[in-house]
């Protein structure tokens, strides 16, 4: 079984049902199965086959899905980029990624020119109508690249449904996911068949994600996150997805009361603006069983401030793009712990090991690693990096946790943003923690800094909404809740916080401002 092959499956069950909205405009299965079919058809005429690379440089759209599913109808290996990269970045991914197809936006065409002449291995770039350039404002005609130009409309028109779908080994790559990763290049996570659509069979069961379900998908769809809980999981039981082509609060409570939204799925700052949003009302998102917090650790003071205003329940979950990427999930038949990712999900195993691999006993704190059909099957071409992560077929996140009593995992920090001040660690979410319980307090990053007394020191930014709160009145606030060695040496005041195009907060980005200052 296969992504590709459950929706077709879907769509001979659930045919007059929309699988999508977007834009206020419905699709059925049976039309999503059928444009599929069709863009898998209208590849295959460009020559493109299996095991070839095609890239979705696309933001969260219909060409999206139709993209995804047609390529891996084919057989193809689908690379998803973001699309707001540099071109340097794009191009370093279309090289390392071997790419042979770029499906992208029209707004892109004049970078995919500027690229054009460095990739000489892409032999079609398929464009897709954005709706958003202006009617002749590039004669594409004019461009070096136009010879190798198909619009997405051209492709799907030449398709034809009588197209057989592609033999798939459950072991051939389906997606290679470029990691961000804080040192080096990017790494492309491989993920097979059998990795996607056992974590995506897996989190549908366990979130009950059924036929009755309208999940929104905010998300980006380039991140695993969006692509396995907000999209390849309701498509395969049947849900229908509300597609937000960019978050905003405004939009995820119209969408959520006009079509009786009951999933919601996003990163925690994606909650914070919706409990911040002044016109948020608890009888707009009356509709939502389940809100999904991943991607980030929840502080548990945004989780509860978000759950008792809105009166809905708040599953934090965690995952990396290397396990495709759901390993826990707080259950929704037992109770959910604030400030934990809650227990393994069905199939994957989660531990919590020593500097030597030994595991620990609850309540100590070491390395999460992770075991199950969703692990990758390697990073692309990089055979050393892949040894160093995947160890007796068992994932190390480099991520630190624990794990208590009854199963339920902690995450404490990433390894690598532990702060040493003179001999002691602080975990900078400890800190984080605290300073989220201010009354005052919107956003919070801890980072640690170079002292030269101390080693490390530790350094809090902070987005108040009080213009009249004071660094000094927050530090005496930690004071009364962390021991002294914990309490942030600095604080500064900012307008918001760095984030990447997930939502994710940018630790790094703000560590590296202060050394650049000094
Ligand atoms: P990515 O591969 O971009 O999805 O990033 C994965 C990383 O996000 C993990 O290794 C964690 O560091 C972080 N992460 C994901 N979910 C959580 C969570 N619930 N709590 C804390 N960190 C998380």
């Amino acid at each position: 079984m296969n992504l590709s092959t459950q929706l077709h499956q879907t769509a001979a069950r659930l045919g007059e049902k929309p699988a999508y909205y977007f834009m206020d405009q419905a699709s059925t299965y049976a039309e999503l199965d059928a444009a599929v079919t069709k863009f898998a058809s209208g590849l295959s005429q460009l020559g493109i086959k299996k095991g070839d690379h095609v890239a979705l440089i696309l933001g969260n759209s219909p060409h999206f899905v139709i993209g995804l599913y047609g390529a891996l109808r084919l057989g193809a290996t689908v690379i998803p980029v973001n699309p707001i990269y540099t071109a340097d970045e794009i191009g370093y991914i279309l090289r390392n990624g071997d790419v042979k197809t770029v499906v992208g936006l029209d707004l892109m065409v004049q970078l995919v020119e500027k690229l054009h002449e460095h990739l000489p291995a892409v032999e079609n770039y398929i464009i897709c109508e954005s709706g958003q350039t202006e009617a002749n404002s590039i004669d594409i005609s004019k461009l070096s690249v136009f010879p190798k130009l198909k619009t997405f409309n051209q492709i799907i028109a030449s398709g034809t449904l009588d197209f057989a779908p592609v033999e798939l080994n459950e072991e051939d790559v389906a997606i290679i996911l470029y990691t961000s990763g804080t040192t080096g290049k990017p790494k492309g996570a491989m993920l097979t068949h059998r990795n996607l659509y056992s974590n995506a069979r897996d989190v549908a069961d366990y979130l009950k994600m059924n036929e009755n379900d309208r999940v929104i998908a905010t998300l980006p769809m380039f991140h695993v996150f969006c692509l396995t809980v907000a999209l390849n999981a309701p498509l395969m039981n049947g849900a229908t997805i509300l597609i937000v082509p960019k978050f905003s609060p405004a939009e995820i409570f119209r969408l959520t009361k006009k079509y009786e939204a009951t999933v919601f799925a996003g990163v925690p700052t994606m909650f914070n603006f919706l409990l911040q949003y002044p016109e948020g009302k608890a009888e707009d998102l009356k509709s939502l069983r389940l809100c999904n917090s991943g991607g980030a650790a929840m502080p548990v003071a945004l989780l509860e401030g978000f759950e008792r205003k809105f009166n809905v329940l708040v599953s934090e979950g965690y995952g990396l793009s290397e396990a495709s990427p759901v390993t826990c999930f707080n259950p929704l038949d037992r109770p959910r712990k604030a400030g934990s990712i809650g227990q393994s999900i069905i199939h994957v195993e989660n531990k919590v090991v020593n500097e030597l691999g030994e595991e620990l006993p609850p309540g100590e704190v070491g390395e999460l690693i992770v075991r199950g059909p969703n692990v990758m099957k390697g990073y692309y071409k990089m055979p050393e990096e892949t040894a160093a992560t995947i160890k007796d077929g068992w994932l190390y996140t480099g991520d630190l946790a624990k794990m208590d009593e009854e199963g339920y995992f902690y995450i404490v920090d990433r390894k690598k943003d532990i702060v040493l001040v003179g001999g002691y660690n602080v975990y900078p979410r400890e800190v984080e923690e605290v300073l989220y319980e201010h009354p005052d307090v919107v956003e919070v990053a801890v980072v640690g800094v170079p002292d030269p007394n101390f080693g490390e020191a530790v350094r809090a930014f902070v987005v108040s909404k009080n213009p009249t709160l004071t660094a000094e009145q927050l530090l005496e606030f930690c004071r009364e809740h962390l021991a002294k060695y914990k309490v942030p040496s600095s604080i500064d005041f900012l307008e918001e916080l760095p984030k990447n195009t997930t939502g994710k907060i940018l630790r790094r980005s703000l560590k590296d401002q202060v050394l650049q200052v000094k």
